[in-house]
């Protein structure tokens, strides 16, 4: 049979994969070693990959070869060898995975990672640059694959990292893939046998298939979660985290739960310690692997948790799940969904045992990751009660900076009181200082504050805690009168209070003048030192809801609106109120202008929008003629 001629072609790296490149090779120096784990993390993947493809595959290559990752160091020719028997890769296959990315928003990921890399090139195994790390360390990459399937042909792939690379014929390869790394001059350091040892130990503990150095198995490949719990260490346990969470650092907060009833579960959950959402790393995928009976259904299951605990690393053994169990079968199965539910139930437990065991960490927690037990009030209807017990909030009798439980709240409720209030702001001090929260100070009722755009949603969903319903202060038919408080209100009305006659036609020419603007024109039973605010009738959403539709209509590009929902409550007392009752029968025209500009004021207060060009024009009517003497 004549020889195969080997025709060489090379190609171009895609654009993306270039800037990454350069990222990689220039501006991340320290803590080389990550390219090592993250080289044989895609070992163990293939091999994964191809024990999985396995069970359903009729014929595949060497089918006999046994799964395992083999390095080999050469400390004089200076090459670090890692080689696996996994699902190897076809020339398609080498082109897509190693020459481009496939991350949508490629380019705000790069700025991303530019920026991450400088502060802390550990995330780097977060962003998925993995391979490209190689070039850390590597004046040259060769990876040799052979793919599966019994007619695959074997291709090797060769790059120095700096634009392209180029794909050569290779015959008699195995099944599987070789990479090769040519190391550098400053990085021979990885073609020493202890040195690598060390790495492995380090962060590929755990990888479930046998590493191999010269032909002795250096990882410990056993399957902590099912280990008795009183004979593993903390070490171990922060050592599989880090494996199993591509941390550096060690987790914030640890459950190893294990139950036989209703269901055989072994479970092992960490909270990271740090947010990388909020870090700016964008929306973070489930980091909890699904495994019967140790060995792997699932990595970074869609299923097993809800997606708003998205942040838990971790896995999950069920010996009651069937082994060959499909994607599609595990988002239909009903055990499936059984155990995500005992597990999220078990999790929030134990994060109210934490919050009852230490509460200045659990505070820091929430401070961290409160956000996604809000996500789950708004998206969930089933843990309602749960998450509700374990969310916290700055309130009127919280030191500023300090937060409450919900039940802290209603422990101390005033006699007479029966709801629980808050109030949105976007800062605790203009929650403080607006005008909602007046009535409250009065008569010392404790006012929850609510500091994120979400909080008035997660209010709202939930309804009520304990009975008492959770009640906004810019509602519109709010009423404090029964409760009795330490501090009795002022006598609720001067003497020289406006006539009733006479507020009532103000309040029609009010409504009249406004129209459609607002709904309602009211008389206000609450408000001191304020002219007037907004309030959100019954069944509306309140003035936070509004602003964050108002936002998002305006981000899609939509006309400004109106709102048109909101009460407008007027305090009679208030000079400016007194003084616009009479100026109505001496000049209308101006007195209208001063309402409408009182109105834009308390939709200002209540953070809404209105819209600019008009109220700055109006203001300035106004102020010429308040200037005029
Ligand atoms: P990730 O592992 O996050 O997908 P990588 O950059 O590490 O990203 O790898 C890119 C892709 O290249 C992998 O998804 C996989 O398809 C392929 N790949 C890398 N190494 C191997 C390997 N040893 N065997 C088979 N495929 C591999
Ligand atoms: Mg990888």
């Amino acid at each position: 049979m004549a020889k195969k001629k080997t025709k060489s072609e090379t190609k171009e790296f895609q654009a993306e994969v270039k800037k990454l490149l350069d990222i990689v090779i220039h501006s991340l120096y320290t803590e080389r070693d990550i390219f090592v784990r993250e080289l044989i993390s895609n070992a163990a993947d293939a091999l994964e990959k191809f024990r999985h493809q396995s069970l359903s595959e009729e014929e595949v290559f060497d089918s006999h070869v046994p799964l395992e990752i083999t390095i080999d160091v050469d400390d004089t020719n200076h090459t670090l060898t890692i080689t696996d028997t996994g699902i190897g890769m076809t020339r398609e296959e080498l082109e897509a995975n190693l020459g481009t990315i496939a991350h949508s928003g490629s380019n705000t990921f790069l700025s991303e990672l530019a920026e991450a890399a400088k502060k802390d090139v550990s995330l780097i195994g977060q962003f998925g640059v993995g391979f490209y790390s190689a070039f850390m360390a590597a004046q040259k990459v060769r990876v040799l694959s052979r793919s599966y399937g019994p007619d695959a042909e074997g291709y090797e792939w060769s790059s120095d990292g700096s634009g392209s690379y180029t794909l050569t014929p290779e015959n008699g390869l195995r099944r599987g893939t070789k990479v090769i790394i040519e190391l550098k001059d400053d990085s021979h350091e990885f073609a020493n046998e202890e040195k690598i040892r060390g790495i492995i130990k380090q962060y590929s503990n755990f990888v479930p298939f046998p590493i191999k150095v010269k032909g002795e198995t250096v990882n410990t490949v056993q399957a902590i979660w099912a280990r008795n719990k009183n004979e593993i260490k903390e070490e171990e346990y922060s050592e599989f985290y880090k494996f199993i969470g591509n941390a550096f650092d060690d987790p914030l907060l640890r459950l190893h739960f294990v139950a036989d009833a209703p269901l055989a579960i072994n479970a092992l959950l960490f909270v990271p310690k740090e947010n990388i959402e909020r870090l700016g790393f964008g929306r973070m995928t489930s980091g909890v692997n699904l495994y019967c009976q140790k060995v792997l259904i699932e990595q970074h299951s869609e299923n097993i948790m809800p997606e708003w605990l998205r942040f838990l690393k971790g896995v999950v053994d069920s010996e009651d799940l069937p082994l060959n169990i499909s994607r599609q079968a595990l988002q239909d199965s009903a055990l499936v969904a059984k155990l995500k539910q005992v597990l999220t139930k078990r999790f929030l437990k134990f994060l109210g045992e934490q919050a009852k065991e230490d509460p200045e960490k659990y505070n820091g927690f929430f401070a961290d990751f409160g956000i996604y037990l809000k996500e789950g009030a708004t998206s969930d209807y089933a843990y309602r009660d749960e998450i509700a017990k374990l969310l916290r909030f700055e309130s009127s009798k919280s030191e500023a900076g300090k937060i409450i439980s919900l039940a802290e709240y209603v422990e101390r409720m005033a006699e007479g009181q029966e709801e629980i209030y808050y109030i949105n702001g976007p800062s605790r001090t203009a929650a403080e200082s607006g005008p909602y929260v007046e009535a409250f100070r009065k008569r010392e009722i404790e006012i929850i504050y609510t500091l994120e755009p979400i909080d008035d949603f997660v209010m709202n969903h939930l309804g009520e805690f304990d009975g008492k319903k959770l009640v906004s202060a810019d509602r519109g038919d709010l009423d404090l009168s029964a409760i009795k408080s330490s501090e009795k209100p002022e006598e609720e009305k001067a003497d020289s209070s406006m006539e009733p006659e006479v507020a009532e036609s103000l309040v029609g020419w009010i409504k009249e003048t406004l129209g459609d603007r607002l709904k309602e024109v009211i008389v206000s039973k609450r408000l001191v030192g304020s002219p007037a605010i907004v309030v959100s009738p019954d069944g509306y959403m309140t003035s936070t809801m509004e602003r964050v539709m108002q936002a998002a209509r305006l981000e899609k590009g939509e006309q400004f609106q109106e709102v048109g929902t909101k009460n407008l409550e007027i305090n009679t007392d208030h000079p400016l109120i007194r003084q616009l009752s009479l100026l109505r029968g001496t000049d209308e025209d101006f007195a209208k202008n001063v309402i409408e500009q009182i109105f834009d004021n308390a939709l200002i207060q209540a953070g809404l929008m209105v819209d600019p060009r008009k109220m700055v024009e109006r203001s300035y009517q106004i102020l010429e003629r308040a200037t005029k003497g």
